[in-house]
């Protein structure tokens, strides 16, 4: 019994490792290969007798692919790893028992990529080898010289010629592709039909086997190295965070984000800090390496069969997760537009269930060959809903029906429509009530007339009471109207009642945004009130003189054109005047300090919202803008700012704090 369930587990994982390390094609997720990997190793523990040498507990990562094999001087092994901090407390407690001294640590991002060894000799590079089984890699020098962050040569001009003569010098790494270039990539050969990789880590290790050195140059790959074997140099350092300000001397590039702490206390704040900052990165990273710093302990310590006993490996919560598509559900948005979504066997993901995850559209589905009843891979990044990544291409997919996408709405059996140049089907049906309640849901959305105590759920009621068809019925209900719904008293019924009644004073771009034209957001939106006095300077302008305002192209001015050439938006549009909506652009008091100028806004301020900031600066003339560019004037940053600030560093952009920025508008 338990011998064949050691063996049912230890044939499941290295089918996984197969696909993961040989195919470059993971179908299950690094948490579920992890997770059976322990059960594993417990069952191996209580049984030895039943451990075999092909046991995946018994050896180190990859399985060699077809390159010149060569075994390595120094052994490179794994790392033990958790996805739990009271076990980073066991691991150091049991270190710390060792010495009279505190221990301290290391913390550095985990890279996850491929990990290679770079070997110099005379400061010149002859070899790079993959960590293959830990014994014996491949050598893949020549891929691997056409890697820029990888130096041909080694010389420093922070050292004493005398002191450093060229040394001869193992360094280890990981090789990683930026997640932009990873999507890049997948583009470009969804375009040409070729492979689509499921992950930026196998794109990066697809890319270095690639027979053809010429393929791998034109791959964006880089490498953070963060171990040095020194066996001729001037110095020799003693400590793990001297060997790598070491290694930046030599001209290798090391990963900026490593903390030196106390003890295990300061991992673990270093691992949270870093569980949602992660996302921030344009490179995958999937948990922190933690190492004993001092050398002379790490040697004390030692290796088990595997992996050093001076460090560990805390693994984030998992992105990703395999589980089963139950059913491919329709839903039809404010566009008409038709879009699957899948309805999966609830998972825990990242900490929250996950049952559903976006298909994107039809295309999509045909890319996968998602079959309802497959198993599927799903992913999460920072709070974007789960999405669909990969299907398990096992016989079991290929026994279910392929998928066959709808012909008509699956709300009022309307025979669905291809747009020109468009991937998603249309239901084109103007009465259609999945798009007049999707139409509804988002006049009182956050982004549009951001209407309080007003959901899905009211909508739905409303609209099968027949109260609400389109947005101007929204502002004729009676506060009785409301006492009409399930459960809804006196309370309800008033906060209901005023929350729409007061969506009539917001400012003149949300109305806009709100009445769902055409590619127009909120963004497009505030560009339009910016350059007129009134909706009706909007409604009466030309398509010409829309194309010629700053961010809106042909496309968008013809759209808003067309818009306010439909009579049944112009006659709602004359209903919501009667029903005391301003429409004007209240901006009256505007001046002209900032013309010309356009900010971006980025981390929680203090004093008020982004959007309180944004308005101030249109109210003196200036723009505003979500990304950032050569163009942009200045950078507000304030706490825990994005991406953006990194990208205003790099670009030179002036970065403003909350302080700088109130002196600037002179509230300072
Ligand atoms: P690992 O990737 O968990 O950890 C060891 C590796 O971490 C090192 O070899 C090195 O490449 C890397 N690393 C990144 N940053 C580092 C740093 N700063 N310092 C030191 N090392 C750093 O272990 P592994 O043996 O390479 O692979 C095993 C793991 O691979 C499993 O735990 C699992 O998560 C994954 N895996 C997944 C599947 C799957 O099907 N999804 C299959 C096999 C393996």
């Amino acid at each position: 019994m338990i011998e064949n369930k050691i063996k049912n587990i230890r044939d499941t994982l290295n089918k996984y490792a197969y696909n993961y390390y040989v195919l470059d094609n993971p179908i299950v997720s690094d948490f579920e290969y992890d997770t059976l990997y322990k059960e594993l190793e417990a069952l191996e523990k209580e049984y030895p007798q039943f451990v075999t040498p092909d046991s995946p507990t018994q050896r180190v990562g990859g399985i060699s692919t077809g390159f010149k094999e060569h075994k390595h001087k120094y052994r490179l092994y794994s790392l033990d790893n958790t996805y739990n901090a009271d076990e980073l407390r066991k691991w150091y407690e049991r270190i710390q028992k060792e010495f009279s001294e505190k221990v301290e640590l290391v913390c550095e991002l985990k890279i996850d990529g491929l990990a290679i060894a770079l070997t110099y000799h005379d400061g010149l590079f002859i070899q790079g080898v993959t960590r293959g089984d830990g014994i014996i890699g491949e050598d893949i020098t020549q891929n691997l010289k056409t890697i820029k962050a990888i130096p041909l040569r080694l010389f420093s001009t922070e050292f004493e010629k005398d002191k450093i003569f060229n040394p001869d010098v193992e360094v280890r790494g990981e090789i990683y592709m930026p997640k932009t270039s990873f999507e890049k990539l997948n583009e470009e050969n969804l375009r040409n039909g070729e492979k689509v990789f499921a992950n930026p880590r196998n794109a990066a290790a697809g890319s270095l086997r690639q027979l053809d050195s010429s393929i791998t140059a034109k791959r964006d790959l880089s490498m953070f190295t963060y171990t040095a074997i020194i066996e001729k140099a001037g110095e020799s350092p003693k400590t793990h965070w001297d060997s790598i300000q070491y290694i930046k001397k030599l001209g290798f590039k090391t990963n900026p984000h490593i903390r030196l702490v106390d003890d295990i206390e300061g991992a673990i704040q270093f691992c949270k800090d870093w569980e949602t900052k992660r996302f921030e990165l344009d490179y995958a990273t999937d948990g922190v390496v933690i190492k004993v710093n001092r050398f002379d302990y790490q040697n004390e310590l030692g290796f088990t069969s595997r992996a050093p006993k001076w460090a560990t490996a805390f693994k984030f919560p998992p992105e990703e997760i395999s589980t089963r598509l139950l059913d491919i559900e329709l839903g039809v948005g404010k566009t008409g537009a038709v879009t699957p979504v899948a309805v999966l066997e609830p998972v825990n993901l990242a900490g929250s269930v996950v049952s559903r995850a976006s298909l994107h559209n039809f295309d999509e589905i045909k890319r996968l060959d998602v079959r309802i009843g497959d198993r599927v891979l799903i992913k999460k990044a920072a709070e974007i809903i789960p999405k669909v990544i990969k299907v398990s291409d096992t016989d079991e997919h290929f026994n279910l029906p392929e998928y066959v996408p709808p012909y008509e709405c699956p709300e009022c059996c309307s025979k669905l429509v291809v747009r020109d140049g468009e991937v998603n089907l249309y239901c084109e049906n103007p009465e259609c009530p999945a798009v007049l309640k999707a139409k509804l849901e988002y006049w009182v959305s956050k982004e549009a007339m951001d209407i309080d105590f007003i959901g899905p759920s009211v909508i739905a009621q409303l609209f099968s009471l027949g109260l609400v068809r389109t947005p101007v019925d929204f502002y004729k209900l009676t506060y009785e109207d409301f006492l009409k719904l399930d459960l809804v008293k006196d309370k309800s019924a008033t906060n209901m009642y005023n929350s729409i009644q007061e969506s009539k004073m917001k400012p003149l771009s949300k109305f806009v945004t709100a009445l769902s034209i055409k590619m127009v957001g909120k963004e497009t939106a505030e560009i339009l009130v910016n350059e007129f006095e009134s909706l009706n300077d909007i409604i009466n302008a030309s398509i010409e003189d829309l194309a010629k305002i700053d961010g809106i192209g042909d496309k968008i001015a013809n759209g808003i054109y067309e818009f306010f050439r439909d009579e049944k938006n112009i006659k709602m549009i004359e209903e919501f005047k009667t029903l005391d909506f301003k429409l004007e652009n209240v901006m009256q008091n505007k001046t002209n300090e900032l013309e010309g100028q356009t900010f971006v806004l980025t981390g929680t301020l203090n004093s008020m919202t982004r959007d309180e900031a944004g308005d101030k600066i249109k109210m003196k003339g200036g723009k505003t803008s979500s990304s950032v560019s050569k163009k942009t004037s200045y950078v507000i940053a304030g706490a825990n700012p994005g991406s953006k600030l990194d990208k205003a560093e790099k670009l030179g952009v002036i970065i403003l704090n909350e302080e700088d920025f109130l002196k600037l508008i002179g509230e300072g």
